[in-house]
């Protein structure tokens, strides 16, 4: 599959300039020229975000701090003008993948990006590519639940919700921490919202929804996953 990147970057020449080389060589690209577009673009998921950090409404580390507080691993490559040691540091303790100093060698950017790439397809973020729920699959890459020959779609929130919880068996998830984690501080949901979207994955994984075994309520906390 071809790999999608995300360019985070308010000069327009290279924004531009990285758009074209990059399509190429073959990738998606998609394009924001602030820290506001950026997090509105994340919606579709990029594997690769490549973050300016001088952006008009703000650092890009933002960006990717939004990201990681979330627990998602997309890989991020951080380009910045400064390039002072401390500069890096920061970028990379903020979880970012790899860094460019500007003004930067395409050609380096282009192989950081395949390296990254690479690592990332290796050692996918999610673990394991299918976890088994029920008499259900969750088929990670694909973002679909599989029984047997039949493949149930689940909406977005529902497969991070169920993934989250499915990725940590037999321990009870706070609400709090499912709305910090699973929805993310940029949304508004309410704990009605998840136990409206636990209501709806029963539905899709258990056998019997009204006596569920494998999204369980603990009562008064929050739910627990059992396979
Ligand atoms: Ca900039």
């Amino acid at each position: 599959m071809t790999a999608s990147i995300l360019v985070v970057e308010d000069e327009l020449s290279i924004q531009r300039g990285l758009q074209d080389q990059l399509e190429r060589e073959g990738y998606r690209v998609a394009v924001a020229g602030s820290v506001a577009q950026a997090l509105v673009a994340l919606a579709a998921r990029p594997d690769l975000v490549v973050l300016d950090r001088r952006l008009p409404d703000g650092d890009g580390l933002q960006v990717l701090q939004d990201l990681r507080a979330r627990g998602d691993r997309t890989a991020v490559i951080v380009l910045s003008a400064r390039g002072l040691p401390d500069d890096r540091v920061q970028g990379l303790e903020g979880g970012a993948d790899d860094y460019v100093g500007k003004p930067f060698h395409l050609r380096e950017l282009l192989a950081r990006i395949k390296a990254v790439l690479q690592r990332a397809g290796e050692a996918p973020a999610a673990g394991a590519a299918t976890i088994a729920v029920g008499e259900s699959v969750l088929d990670v890459g694909a973002r679909v639940l599989r029984r047997g020959n039949a493949v149930v779609e689940l909406a977005r929130m529902e497969f991070e919700l169920l993934l989250y919880l499915a990725r940590q068996p037999g321990r009870t998830v706070p609400r709090n921490e499912l709305l910090d984690r699973v929805w993310g501080h940029d949304r508004f949901p309410t704990t009605r919202t998840i136990d409206y979207h636990v209501l709806s994955l029963r539905k899709k994984v258990e056998r019997d929804p009204t006596a569920p075994r494998h999204l369980v309520t603990v009562h008064r906390v929050g739910y627990r996953f059992d396979p």
